[in-house]
């Protein structure tokens, strides 16, 4: 199947996060097959702190990314190294726009030492933030959360939890996501 100039845009948000971008981008590249665009970064998202919190809004995060997504961008993941919270939560790993156009993921929860088998030369941090982006993106893509502890969709409840499942989706939201990529490239195009 042809894939036309659709890509998957990251955007950095600041921090350390471009010393970890490179594998990240190619995982996702590997995951959904589709083109992987890096976009500048765009430093941290100062606009989205709660000053009372001291942590940052991923809501405000993702509808800034869903606004400034570039002519092409089928989606758009920012990746960023600060606390996110959401106005439910005490904080997140990530949040995704469901069959939508957006996600967010932050590092700063993923630091911790784990206690998971780690993919072999590849140190913590960038192997789980590999997960989570796949994850989130996931959702953009139409995926809910799976039953299956070894699926990409399992939902994290820590990081241990994260190094436990693998960088994989399982057959079952593979296909759904395959369906879903699909529809969103000849159905419905940017
Ligand atoms: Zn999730
Ligand atoms: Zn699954």
């Amino acid at each position: 199947m042809s894939r036309p100039d659709y890509s998957i845009v990251i955007v950095p948000f600041g921090g350390d996060i471009l010393d970890y971008l490179a594998d990240v981008a190619e995982s996702i590249h590997e995951q959904f097959g589709l083109p992987i665009r890096i976009e500048e970064d765009r430093g941290i998202p100062e606009f989205a702190l709660d000053p009372v919190r001291r942590q940052y809004n991923s809501n405000m995060i993702l509808k800034e990314l869903i606004s400034s997504c570039p002519p092409g961008g089928l989606k758009i993941l920012g990746v960023t190294a600060v606390d996110l919270f959401s106005p439910i939560f005490s904080y997140v790993f990530g949040e995704a726009q469901f069959n939508g156009r957006g996600a967010v993921v932050s590092s700063y929860r993923l630091r911790g030492a784990g206690s998971g088998p780690e993919r072999q030369g590849c140190p913590p941090l960038v192997s789980r933030l590999e997960k989570e982006c796949l994850h989130e993106l996931g959702h953009t893509f139409g995926l809910r959360h799976c039953a299956d502890p070894d699926c990409l969709m399992h939902y994290s409840v820590g990081v241990e939890c994260a190094d436990r499942k693998f960088a994989f989706f399982c057959p079952a939201c593979r296909d759904l996501m395959l369906w879903h990529m699909a529809s969103d490239l000849f159905l419905k195009p940017a």
